[in-house]
């Protein structure tokens, strides 16, 4: 059955239901009023029957059918709400789901394309060693996005299950000098960094280096034209704060909230330019929140995003 006959029909028995209750109730309450007039027609002439008597039992029952009335009514609104809910949350992760599916595909194709292009290329004679070169580093950069898509991937599977955090002392200055490193040299941007020096926190290696590759790789696939990325480290009394900055698309205040969100991806299929999968920022926030953390999203200036993540220091 394709999916608006179903909405249709749903919709229909849910009107049905709410209009037969009306129905119902209606016909009680007339019952009970014709009931009445004739008790009382009938108390006129029967002595054994008082009018105060009659009077006093059609109120109740008149009380009873408006308090059990609305004891239903309102139960079945409720019921009816948390149902036409639950439908449209099942229709929004479905399309979630799609989306994902479609990305997914689309971003495991892409690189392989590439690679098997640059293989070919590679294998031909007489390459000139400046252009094999180029070529070997796109090949990297390719094969760096591919790991870090099926990481992705991989990260938000084991998320769902319980990922375990394997805490340590790290010193997060030296790690994240480190991470900005690997992409200057697989991606050739630069990354503006302010660090304090040595700065120690409680952290899961793996999972830091994931929330910071993630932001990163954020800031130069949403900033097309100025790819102006800088990341900040500096600390308070008891947190470290880190500020990864681009001067990108920027992200509007009502997508906030939403981009965190697993396999939300701002826009649609057709509108958006750049290809992703919707984890990157589930799993960054996910591993915030794990370490005790906060994370928050503000404007730049004058464009693009701020992320400012809050982590406990030792
Ligand atoms: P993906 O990048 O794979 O789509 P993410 O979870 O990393 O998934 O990001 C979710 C969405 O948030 C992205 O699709 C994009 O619309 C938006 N977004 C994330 N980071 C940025 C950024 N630095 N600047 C602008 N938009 C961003």
């Amino acid at each position: 059955m394709g999916f608006s006959k179903y909405k249709i029909l749903l919709y229909g028995l849910l009107a049905y239901m709410l209009a037969a209750f009306v129905w119902w109730a209606i016909l009680l309450s007339k019952n009970n009023r014709e009931n009445y007039t004739l008790k009382k027609q009938l108390s006129q002439y029967e002595k054994n029957i008082s009018e105060s008597e009659v009077q006093e039992v059609y109120q109740a029952k008149k009380n009873m059918i408006i308090g059990e009335g609305l004891v239903f009514g309102i139960s079945l609104l409720i019921g009816l709400y948390l149902i036409h809910k639950a439908y449209w949350k099942e229709i929004e992760n479905n399309k979630k789901q799609n989306n994902f599916l479609l990305s997914v595909t689309h971003e495991l194709k892409t690189p392989i394309t590439s690679l098997n292009l640059i293989n070919k290329t590679l294998t031909e004679k007489n390459i000139p060693t400046e252009k094999s070169k180029l070529l070997l580093q796109s090949a990297y950069s390719e094969s760096k996005r591919l790991e870090s898509l099926v990481d992705n991937i991989l990260t938000a599977a084991e998320m769902e299950q319980e990922y375990t955090y394997n805490l340590e002392r790290i010193d997060i200055t030296e790690l994240i000098t480190e991470r900005c490193k690997m992409f200057e040299n697989t991606f050739g941007v630069e990354i503006k960094k302010e660090v304090v020096s040595e700065l120690f926190c409680e952290v899961d290696r793996e999972a830091f280096i994931k929330l910071i590759d993630n932001l990163i790789s954020n800031a130069i696939k949403y900033s097309p034209h100025n790819k102006t990325i800088s990341i900040q480290l500096s600390h308070s009394a008891n947190s470290a704060i880190i500020k990864v900055a681009d001067n990108g698309i920027g992200i509007p205040a009502q997508e906030r909230k939403k981009v965190l969100d697993k396999f939300y991806r701002i826009g649609s299929e057709e509108t958006r330019e750049t290809k992703g999968t919707g984890l990157g920022l589930y799993i960054a926030n996910e591993i915030v929140m794990a370490h005790q953390g906060t994370m928050t999203i503000v404007d730049n200036n004058p464009v693009g995003t701020i992320f400012n993540i809050n982590l406990p220091t030792l």
